[in-house]
């Protein structure tokens, strides 16, 4: 497979107007910022690019707002901060605001592209979407990945490829479909798997386990099934936290009464998923424990969390809202990489590949074929 190209293959920047795709897709309190993770992780690649005396213009999503100009969405607080981080770089408005980025229209890149000389990709978190901003340009511009895109291709493909072992998953959240394809592809790779969040209770009615109304998604209990008969090693919790039929506060062993709610993994399952943790040499995690907005179930995270942050093992963190929880909790940077993608972080893990990495490869500058190397560009 062709190399990705990274911001070397560009050649020489000085004098050039780049369009940079990032992914300054942040959560929005009204008009105030509440965590500008995203735009502070796109600063070494503007900071390489200005270095060598480039202009850089940026572009990025916000939101959903289906196509047309919507005020809520504005990118004008994301283009505020970035002028105190990054003071002259440009940023477009909104690419969402028009249909043609999402429909990946051949009209809408033109336009895009207009008076730039290169292209650069460094919105991971929308690399999984054949968008016209991700897969147009590097039909037409000399293009590359940012520095943020290159460190998560290396270290999420990494995992699939020479994980250090024991090489263990922790997966949870509540998009239980989104998420099984990802847990069939770790199966092939890791040792072990342990499973909390909503997602356990889909695993416990396959094992014919009483779930009261907890969060489950019937059409995926056969898979479940499935899963669980693959001969891997797969941690389920044994003990669950919740509320009963009354919405009372209650702890639970795996089966629940009718009514009662599983919002939690109990502290039992909590210790031996750390322990799992602790023991591993790398360790993938993706959804929290249980609804940790609540304080009251948020300590089956907390506790992961920490583990996480204690253990010796290379630790990876993918998902919009369990890297909320550890920015919650304080330790963001206690573990290894933080991935700026959820969705991608998981599709570049089950498929090994995004279109936005298909079409960096195919642009006019890249690389040739180049068997004896890394498919991600080291
Ligand atoms: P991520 O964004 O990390 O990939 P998801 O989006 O899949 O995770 O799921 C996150 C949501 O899952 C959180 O809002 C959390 O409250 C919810 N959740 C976790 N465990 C449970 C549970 N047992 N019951 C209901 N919701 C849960
Ligand atoms: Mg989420």
């Amino acid at each position: 497979m062709a190399r990705i190209p990274t911001l070397e293959d560009l050649g020489d920047v000085s004098g050039k107007r780049v369009l940079l795709r990032t992914d300054f897709n942040v959560p929005l309190d009204g008009t105030t910022i509440t965590d500008d993770f995203r735009i502070r992780a796109a600063l070494p690649t503007i900071e390489w690019l200005i270095a060598r005396d480039a202009e850089v213009v940026c572009a990025s999503h916000l939101g959903r707002p289906k196509g047309k100009p919507t005020p809520e969405f504005s990118m004008a607080p994301v283009r505020a901060r970035l002028a105190e981080l990054a003071p002259g770089v440009e940023l477009l408005e909104n690419l969402r605001f028009d249909a043609g980025e999402e429909g990946n229209d051949a009209d809408f890149t033109a336009r895009l592209i207009e008076g730039f000389d290169l292209y650069v990709n460094d919105a991971f978190g929308a690399s999984h979407r054949a968008h016209a901003s991700i897969v147009g340009p590097p039909k037409v511009l000399p293009s590359a990945m940012g520095r943020l895109l290159q460190k998560e291709v290396d270290v999420l493909l990494g995992l699939r490829t020479n994980p250090k072992r024991p090489f263990v998953a922790v997966l949870g959240g509540a998009k239980i479909s989104d998420k099984l394809g990802v847990v069939e592809a770790l199966l092939d790779v890791v040792d072990a798997l342990a499973i909390g969040g909503a997602m356990c209770f889909t695993f416990f009615a396959a094992q014919g386990k009483s779930i009261g109304d907890s969060l489950f998604e019937p059409d995926q209990v056969e898979t479940c099934a499935r899963l669980l008969d693959a001969g891997k090693t797969i941690h389920l919790p044994d003990d669950i936290v919740g509320v009963d039929a009354n919405g009372t506060y209650a702890t639970f062993g795996t089966w629940l009464p009718d009514g009662a709610k599983g919002l939690d993994i109990g502290p039992g399952s909590a210790a031996a998923f750390s322990d799992v943790i602790m023991d591993a040499r790398t360790v993938f995690w993706n959804g929290p424990m249980g609804m940790f907005e609540d304080e009251r179930f948020a300590a089956g995270t907390r506790t992961v969390a920490q583990a996480m942050a204690d253990t010796k093992a290379f630790t990876v963190v993918g998902g919009g809202d369990v890297v909320a929880a550890l920015g919650q909790f304080g330790l963001d940077d206690e573990v290894d990489h933080v991935s700026t993608g959820g969705g991608a972080s998981l599709e570049l893990i089950e498929l090994g590949d995004l279109p936005g990495l298909e079409a960096l490869r195919a642009a006019p500058n890249a690389p040739g074929e180049d068997p004896g190397r890394e498919e991600t560009g080291r």
